[in-house]
């Protein structure tokens, strides 16, 4: 590492709190799928900022949204109306064919606030005892960091030590529809689950198991609620990962990529029947919904309803599942692919997924492990294939030593 750039990090590691065990890298620029260091070193991204840059860093029709919105108005918080949220809403209700949104900032507040709707949802409409609601949910799931979420997590990384923890969660293997058909009970008000696990190192499930949960979910009278923060808005090669199984969920949880990669911008999804549940005063934020956030968020939705980044994911991820295919056996156990996303399990004869993210570093391509010997690649969807091509060679030469 150069000195400057050493010397960054230092300054950064004093006065930061150590929650993050950053790649050692200095990023001052970036540019659709490549960023750029303090030195002037170029790298392909392919991590997307966990998916929040599917559009690529710097997309030049979100800057203008952003740009525009930003000399007009910024923030009126709900108290007011703006110009900006209502067609937000409009076009946002329309790509997911759901009647209302209820805007948020992150994700892991989307996933608190579906689990206050599904809650709301099962008191006031489907009639369980007061405080006796459970959400089922899923081993090995990542929906947040709040101290709710981190109590339904199975990994204690996540979780020990941050207790005592809020009741009403059930756990059953992810993939397993059986399971949550036997976990449903007289008090569940919702199933919460990632279509792909993100974080578990992009875990597909069974072929039929999203449509099975909607089937057990519908028979059942619990609601379906879809987190697809990480894995939605064209990631997979679809809008949504549900869409795969031609799925629709009660409630769709949207967060990351909404946001264009400018700012945070997320979402809950549903019909009115659902999401109308929550009355004035009882959820907000005082940043959600703000309109350089909705402008941001409507030019995403735009964006997506071309369908243009949806197929341009789908070819380039079948050329991606191409070239990675070819590498288990070499250093790589297993690969699985969505669309333009992959969990790459590094044999650990070769190292662990941390060592290959950092000799790929050093041969300027950004990935990042996760669970210790899986790598996850998500590289913004205007990457070229060439570029693709060019990755996975760096990738096979790291693995041959
Ligand atoms: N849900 C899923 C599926 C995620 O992958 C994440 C983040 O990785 C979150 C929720 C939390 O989002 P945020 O970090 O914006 O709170």
């Amino acid at each position: 590492l150069d000195t400057s750039a050493l010397r960054i990090i230092a300054d950064e590691n004093r006065h930061l709190a150590h929650n993050y065990h950053p790649l050692p890298v200095v990023i001052a620029r970036g540019d659709g799928a490549w960023v750029t260091d303090v030195e002037g070193k170029r790298y392909l991204d392919l991590l997307s900022a966990y998916s929040a840059l599917n559009f690529g860093h710097g997309h030049p029709a979100i800057l203008a949204a952003a740009r525009e919105q930003l000399e007009r108005l910024t923030l009126t918080s709900r108290a007011y109306h703006n110009d900006r949220l209502g067609p937000f809403a409009t076009a946002l209700a329309r790509l997911c064919g759901k009647d209302l949104v209820l805007p948020m900032n992150t994700g892991a507040e989307a996933v608190e606030t579906g689990i206050k709707v599904a809650r709301a949802w099962g008191y006031r409409v489907k009639g369980i005892a007061p405080d006796a609601a459970t959400i089922v949910v899923a081993d090995g799931n990542f929906h947040g960091r709040t101290t709710t979420i981190v109590g339904f997590s199975d990994d204690p990384q996540s979780r020990d030590g941050f207790g005592p923890f809020a009741p009403g969660f059930v756990h059953v293997p992810f993939g397993d529809a059986d399971a949550i058909d036997a976990a449903i009970d007289a008090n569940t008000a919702a199933v919460l689950i990632e279509p792909i696990q993100g974080e578990a190192g992009v875990i597909i499930p069974p072929d039929g198991y999203l449509a099975a949960v909607r089937e057990i979910c519908t028979r059942r009278g619990v609601l379906f609620i879809a987190d697809e923060i990480q894995s939605g808005l064209g990631r997979v090669g679809t809008t949504f990962a549900c869409d795969r199984e031609g799925v629709v969920p009660d409630l769709y949880l949207l967060g990351k990529a909404l946001g264009g990669g400018i700012l945070p911008v997320s979402a809950v999804v549903g019909d009115a029947a659902v999401l109308g549940v929550i009355g004035a005063g009882e959820h907000g934020s005082t940043f959600g919904g703000n309109p350089l956030a909705a402008a941001v968020g409507l030019r995403v939705v735009e964006m997506l309803e071309t369908g243009e980044f949806q197929a341009r994911a789908a070819a380039l991820g079948e050329h991606l599942a191409v070239l990675l295919d070819a590498l288990v056996g070499h250093g790589v156990t297993a690969v699985r692919v969505a669309g333009l996303w992959a969990g790459v399990d590094i044999d650990s004869a070769v190292g662990t997924g941390r060592e290959i993210a950092e000799r790929l570093l050093a041969r300027g391509v950004l990935v990042k492990d996760t669970h210790g010997q899986t790598i996850r690649i998500a590289p913004p969807i205007v990457v070229r294939a060439t570029e693709l091509d060019w990755a996975v060679e760096q990738l096979r030469v790291v693995l041959a030593g």
